[in-house]
């Protein structure tokens, strides 16, 4: 909204500014490590073209920095307008599942640094067990998710027993708010004429 950005251009100022006299407090509602990268999962997923699931990943360092990031989708070269998208049919062949890459592959292979050694990836969903072979592989230290609505499945049982062997600390993510609105207008606001009048 219009408020946030006021607030936040305060803050932006009162660092700079030495006359300030402590009366526009810094902003408090800016979102953390965790919600921030799990918040650039969710946006990156917004690119899948999966239309029943779509899941992002974000792999970050121990210096909070992001070196990779993915979301659901074919292989690279493979056209996706060719392979089908359907959850269940009489041939297995003709579901999607033989042929979709998940997030979390595609966060470890479009990694911008030379490993992934002990980060932590973030994504929407608790990883099945092909992702978790990868992730362990790769040498991720830690998943965070949000998601563990498979619980249950089989895939998911083999995951948690992979990932627990390869002491791999996997916690989930419990949001402080459930959405994080992004507003293309908001920049557009008067922050900043509030603020030089003062
Ligand atoms: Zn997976």
């Amino acid at each position: 909204s219009c408020r946030d950005v006021n607030r936040s251009t305060h803050s932006q100022l009162n660092a700079s500014t030495e006359s300030y006299h402590g009366k526009t407090k810094k902003r408090e509602d800016y979102l953390e490590w965790p919600e921030y990268f799990m918040a650039v999962a969710f946006l990156s997923a917004q690119r899948s073209k999966d239309p029943s699931s779509q899941v992002g990943a974000c792999i970050v360092n121990q210096e909070n920095k992001i070196v990779g990031i993915g979301y659901n989708g074919m292989p690279n070269g493979c056209n996706d307008d060719l392979l089908p998208w359907s959850r269940s049919a009489d041939d297995r062949l003709d579901t999607k599942y033989p042929y979709v890459c998940h997030a979390e592959l595609n966060a470890i292979m479009n990694k911008n640094s030379a490993d992934v050694k002990d980060c932590t990836m973030y994504v929407a969903l608790f990883p099945c067990n092909e992702c978790a072979k990868l992730i362990i592989q790769a040498g991720l230290k830690e998943v965070v998710y949000l998601s563990d609505k498979y619980h249950d499945t089989p895939e998911m049982t083999a995951s948690r027993r992979l990932l627990s062997m390869a002491k791999i600390e996997c916690r989930q993510f419990k949001p402080k708010r459930t959405e994080i609105v992004i507003d293309f207008s908001s920049i557009n606001c008067s922050g900043m004429l509030n603020c030089a009048t003062k």
